[in-house]
């Protein structure tokens, strides 16, 4: 999957103070675990996420940093402070949900100043912040509309400024563009990476989009049945998954499970259940034992797909195609290999496409191949 980052990577000498901080956090619903032992460290200004699959307790966590759910067990820190049993109210972050939660019998500058005036705020103070949110999200020309009159994408940016107007320290987004149209969640993802580079505050967001993750993010985390699986920059995470979860839940990959047959300090041919002879550089890992189990992980776009035979010595199969799929900048193929296993190809478009049933030879380097434990 090719990304382009909507923001530059943070260094990390530039995120240091910690705005969210989980430590061994549990949270049991009637007898059902929904968060197990999660640890997290969420530095000052980051864009942080939190992806996996439904039901991997990715809101309950969230709700759980805004108050909106007590542990039960562990300890949740908002800016060094312990906030178990803090109220949502009193906690510095405000939440901004999918269904944006606005007031409909409220204007759009009355559902900004809501909490503000809750606070009894002074008149001209919530005025002044009511119209500094709006100019913020750009939407400084719609303050008598109601809700009703706004589309999807108009709605979700006066709940984030209604979210901002507080000024939180912690703005805690939870599948925020989820009801959008594909075209408008695109621009709306824009629109919060600027946001969030010139605010410089904490964002922390739950999301099962995972391309939207990977171009917001400076960190993400990975969940899995209530544990994190991986936390990491996007690079990290798509290039260098830790597991064969998060190897698939990230984009998508070929895995095969194998066993190591031999190997040295700087590489290993691993043969699979299917009897596919594999092999995998290994440079920057220690060198592994043999008659390990283990997976490997190839990217579809790292694959290479000729009509002819190839003159490569390792990882060259033959096979017949399956599947072609046109999606405009590119293909996607599925290859059925001699030894039966099915194999996933994206490649760029182009003008010609083989038809399905051609033989056809694939091929990639020992350098795209990740061995992952089990
Ligand atoms: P999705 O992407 O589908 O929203 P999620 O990863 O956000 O999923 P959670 O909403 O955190 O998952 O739910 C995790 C588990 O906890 C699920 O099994 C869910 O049914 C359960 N759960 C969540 N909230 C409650 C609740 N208030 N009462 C009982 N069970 C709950």
């Amino acid at each position: 999957m090719s990304q382009t980052p909507l923001k530059e990577q943070r260094s990390p000498e530039t995120a240091t103070a910690l705005d969210v901080e989980l430590r061994k956090v549990f949270k049991v619903f009637n007898g059902e675990t929904a968060v197990r032992g999660v640890d997290l460290e969420i530095h000052s200004g980051e864009f942080f996420s939190i992806l996996g699959p439904s039901g991997c307790g990715k809101t309950t966590t969230l709700r759980l940093i805004a108050g909106f759910e007590t542990p039960s067990a562990g300890e949740v820190l908002i800016q060094g402070q312990l906030m178990n049993h803090t109220p949502a109210y009193k906690r510095p972050v405000n939440t901004v949900f999918q269904s944006y939660a606005l007031f409909n019998h409220l204007s759009v500058s009355e559902n900004i100043a809501f909490g503000l005036r809750l606070k009894k705020l002074p008149g001209a103070e919530v005025e002044n912040r009511v119209k500094d949110a709006l100019r913020l999200v750009q939407m400084d020309t719609y303050t008598n509309r109601f809700p009703a009159q706004l589309s999807g994408g108009q709605q979700q940016r006066v709940a984030l400024a209604r979210a901002l107007v507080n000024r939180p320290a912690v703005v805690l987004l939870d599948e925020p563009l989820g009801a959008l149209d594909f075209k408008l969640r695109k621009e709306m993802q824009v629109e919060l990476s600027k946001l969030h580079q010139e605010l410089g505050l904490t964002f922390v967001m739950v999301t099962h989009d995972q391309e939207e993750a990977l171009s917001l993010s400076d960190r993400m985390a990975v969940m899995r049945s209530g544990k994190i699986e991986q936390i990491g920059s996007p690079t990290e995470i798509y290039e260098r998954p830790r597991t064969p979860f998060v190897a698939d839940f990230i984009g998508d990959t070929n895995l095969f499970s194998g066993r190591v047959e031999a190997a040295d300090v700087s590489s290993m041919q691993v043969i699979t259940e299917t009897g596919l002879k594999i092999v995998v550089q290994t440079q920057d890992k220690p060198s592994t034992n043999s008659s390990r189990d283990l997976v490997v992980s190839v990217r579809p776009e790292k694959i290479h797909l000729s009509l002819e035979p190839v003159a490569s010595p390792t990882n060259c199969f033959e096979g017949r195609l399956k599947h072609v799929m046109y999606l405009g900048t590119h293909v996607h193929y599925v290859v059925e290999l001699l030894s039966g296993d099915r194999i996933m190809i994206r490649q760029p478009s182009t003008k010609q496409l083989p038809d399905p049933q051609t033989p056809v030879y694939l091929h990639w380097a020992a350098t795209d191949c990740l061995a992952l434990g089990e």
